[in-house]
């Protein structure tokens, strides 16, 4: 259609992994958190005057950013708050790639972001990870030039996070922003946290999609200096976080104490599945998040196939690094009793 930009007519969508609405299925395929979120939450649910949504919502979202940079023992300047944190990686492009610009990324990485430098009409370099999915010195040299550097750690699908040290010497190294994508790091055994204090150029990006048990109400934050937060404010919608999504928020963020008894049992989980999936066979990279990436011993796409026929879901990628493998999301105990049933009978040829 002549109506679009070049650019938009020649690009492909981003492909989020199936919601199916048509049966139950064990849901491994999307990275959530198969437990309850914060009673607190409930609370705000149910105390919330149904009233209150004729008006918009705090345009700059003041109470959940004061929770956010609580958290961070900082103040709200430093954090900027989104509708999930797909939206912060949206904003920081608007911000900081000019059309015909440059972002760097990993590979494999996020799939979302050559996505959005599409939109952007930039370019993409990618620094290849060797075939551990570590990075390699290259990477300095690979992402020099670029204005905005995604940096996933830890990464996704892989689930393997770049040292602290390497990322501080990139950092250091790196002429433009640095965006730490940090989507899975409180399943991890460090953050980046630090480097925004030492760093001018570093962004960092979180979610309560995964750790908080909230990819429902899409809301993620940047923490970064005043001054890249101020400008980032200049380019986001007006209303970018709804009135709901701020209330549950704040309330998540302030119950800590849930957040990391959830984590531990997902933790817990992921190691007792990891040592599951080897002793079939599976060859699994050490992960840091709420996934594992496996190597199935039959094609990953027939095993995707096969066990969605059995009512368990997880993610294939079609693209060449990562096609001979399978993402599962950790969930609960039963559920991956379920999958690991599931396999023994595909494997079995049953
Ligand atoms: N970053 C990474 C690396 C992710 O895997 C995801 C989840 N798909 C996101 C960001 C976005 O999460 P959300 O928008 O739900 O906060």
């Amino acid at each position: 259609m002549a109506y679009f930009r070049n650019q938009i007519e020649a690009m492909h969508g981003y492909v989020p992994g199936e919601q199916p609405q048509d049966r139950r299925y064990v849901k491994l395929n999307t990275n959530e958190n198969p437990y309850p979120p914060s009673e607190r939450v409930a609370e705000v649910l149910r105390s919330f005057d149904v009233n209150r949504l004729g008006r918009y919502p705090d345009p700059v979202a003041n109470r959940v950013r004061d929770a956010a940079a609580d958290l961070h023992s900082t103040d709200r300047d430093h954090i900027l708050a989104g509708n999930g944190s797909d939206d912060i990686l949206t904003i920081a492009l608007r911000a900081f790639v000019d059309q015909g610009g440059t972002v760097a990324c990993l590979d494999p990485t996020y799939s979302l972001y050559p996505i959005l430098a599409d939109i952007q009409g930039a370019s993409v370099r990618y620094a290849a990870l060797d075939d551990d999915f570590q990075h390699t010195p290259k990477l300095f040299d690979e992402v020099r030039g670029a204005s905005l550097l995604f940096l996933t750690r830890p990464n996704a699908p892989t689930g393997v996070p770049m040292p602290l040290g390497d990322v501080r010497d990139l950092c250091d190294d790196f002429a433009g922003i640095v965006l730490i994508d940090e989507a899975y790091a409180d399943f991890a055994q460090d953050q980046a946290d630090e480097l925004v204090q030492e760093f001018d150029n570093v962004i960092i990006s979180r979610t309560l999609s995964k750790s908080y048990s909230l990819a429902g109400i899409r809301f993620g934050y940047a923490y970064a200096n005043p001054t890249l937060i101020a400008g980032m404010m200049k380019v986001k919608d007006s209303y970018n976080v709804s009135m709901l999504t701020q209330l549950i928020a704040e309330a998540a963020l302030r119950d800590q104490v849930h957040m990391h008894a959830n984590v531990h049992r997902i933790r817990t989980t992921r190691e007792a599945t990891a040592t599951a999936l080897r002793e079939l066979g599976f060859q699994v990279f050490p992960s840091e998040t709420n996934f594992l990436l496996a190597r199935p011993p039959v094609t990953a796409a027939h095993f995707k196939a096969e066990l969605q026929q059995r009512g368990v879901l997880v993610r294939h990628f079609s693209a060449p690094r990562i096609s001979d493998y399978v993402r599962i999301t950790i969930g609960t105990d039963d559920e991956m009793a379920t999958l690991l049933t599931a396999t023994r009978h595909i494997l079995d040829g049953d």
